[in-house]
């Protein structure tokens, strides 16, 4: 029998979870738990393509939506193949450059990073204590979103301000998305026939929050997000970078608070605030067919904007041997990706306009032409089979 996987990503009232065979990476079950913490809680499960509601009634929090998963398992008969539990954790700060077996010092160690991830770390943890308490005995495995960038030199993670604010207080970049970005550099390696040890990607994660890395010989030397997911692209509602003197021009302008302006930059900006219409770039793009000009100018500005920043990230990666699409945007957007690239000509890349059109829906593939100089290649990534194959590894599996 095959040793399985859980693989849980907690965020303050939902859970994502997934049940990997450790030796495949074939996903058997997922779920998706939502309200959590409200009375009316509920957990959707899903397996071979059909889905299941179940209401948490009893406990309606990360510890019934984890207890309704082990119920799941133990219907299924998988219960007793499940050997280790993978938790995504948004911030380890400095404290982890990678995911580590949990114990009673890495969870002080996350709690002390609650600071840089005030919204995701608690949650994390409420993940981490509702496996330890429903799948006793098993190993817990911490896989952090920052500690792929940890390999950033210090001239890409300092910030221009007073030095004591990064000793005293921890301010400077640390970046997101790390789990997709070790993945999908490693994929995009062996897609395109190149030894990692020696490739300098650029690499675009486009899905609800957005950012870029510069990818050198598989290691992350710089990446668009900060100390928060704010800064860097233009995101669903995030404004990405914006001149930092907006907090005082709207506090006296609108008389809005430090929290009312964050929350204005983060929720209702991007995508969303330039169209006025949506975040999601699926309906954008529908719109923007159809001539909604603020659904175009969305488009425009998204691409704009990341076309710059794939341009500094190939300062920072010094060259570029490939540019990699990937996320919900990067994977399906042929709109976005196009632009982007011809933003981008001068670098080299060339449009191949059918296989643009070709690579969506979890289809891997080039999408620039056999002449361009630099090739554009679409990644899917895989975040939960990256956090499995850690957790097996620090396990011992
Ligand atoms: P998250 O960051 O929440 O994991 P995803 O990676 O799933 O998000 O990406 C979600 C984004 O991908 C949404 O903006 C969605 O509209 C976009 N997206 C998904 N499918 C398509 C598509 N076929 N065309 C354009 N955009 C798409």
């Amino acid at each position: 029998m095959s040793q399985l996987i859980l693989v849980l990503n907690c965020g303050s009232s939902s859970l994502k979870g997934a049940v990997l065979d450790k030796e495949t990476g074939d996903v058997l079950l997922s779920c998706l738990g939502e309200k959590l913490g409200l009375p009316d809680a509920y957990i959707t499960f899903k397996v071979n393509g059909q889905k299941e509601k179940v209401e948490l009634t009893a406990e309606p929090n990360h510890t019934g939506a984890v207890g309704a998963m082990l119920d799941k398992l133990k219907a299924m008969g998988l219960e007793s193949q499940i050997a280790a539990i993978g938790h995504r954790v948004v911030s380890g700060g400095e404290l982890y450059s990678d995911s580590v077996l949990i114990d009673d010092n890495v969870i002080a160690a996350i709690e002390k990073c609650i600071p840089l991830a005030p919204l995701h770390n608690p949650a994390n943890l409420l993940g981490i204590y509702a496996a330890q308490n429903i799948f006793k005995g098993l190993p817990n495995v911490a896989v952090f979103d920052t500690a792929f960038h940890q390999t950033m030199p210090e001239h890409a993670y300092i910030y221009a301000v007073p030095r004591r604010l990064y000793r005293e207080l921890g301010l400077r970049r640390y970046g997101f998305h790390g789990t997709s970005y070790r993945f999908v550099a490693t994929e995009a390696a062996r897609f395109l026939g190149k030894d990692i040890n020696d490739s300098r990607f650029v690499v675009a994660h486009l899905g609800n929050g957005a950012s870029v890395a510069a990818i050198r010989n598989g290691k992350s030397v710089d990446t668009s997000m900060g100390i928060t997911p704010l800064e860097g692209l233009v995101m669903g509602t995030r404004a990405g970078d914006i001149d930092a003197s907006v907090y005082e021009f709207l506090a006296d302008n609108l008389n809005l608070s430090v929290k009312e302006v964050t929350n204005l930059l983060n929720k209702q900006s991007g995508l969303l605030g330039i169209s006025e219409l949506s975040s999601d770039c699926r309906t954008i793009e529908e719109e923007a067919i159809k001539g909604h000009e603020g659904a175009k100018l969305a488009l425009e500005i998204f691409s704009y904007r990341l076309a710059k920043y794939v341009a500094s990230m190939a300062v920072a990666a010094g060259g570029i041997d490939a540019l990699v699409f990937t996320g919900g945007i990067g994977e399906n957007s042929d709109i976005i990706r196009a632009k982007v690239l011809n933003y981008c000509s001068f670098l080299g890349f060339e449009v191949d306009e059918q296989a643009n059109l070709a690579a969506r829906f979890g289809k891997d593939g080039i999408i620039t032409t056999a002449d361009s100089k630099v090739p554009s290649v679409v990644i899917p990534t895989n975040e939960e089979l990256m956090i499995a194959q850690d957790t097996a590894r620090l396990s011992g599996l």
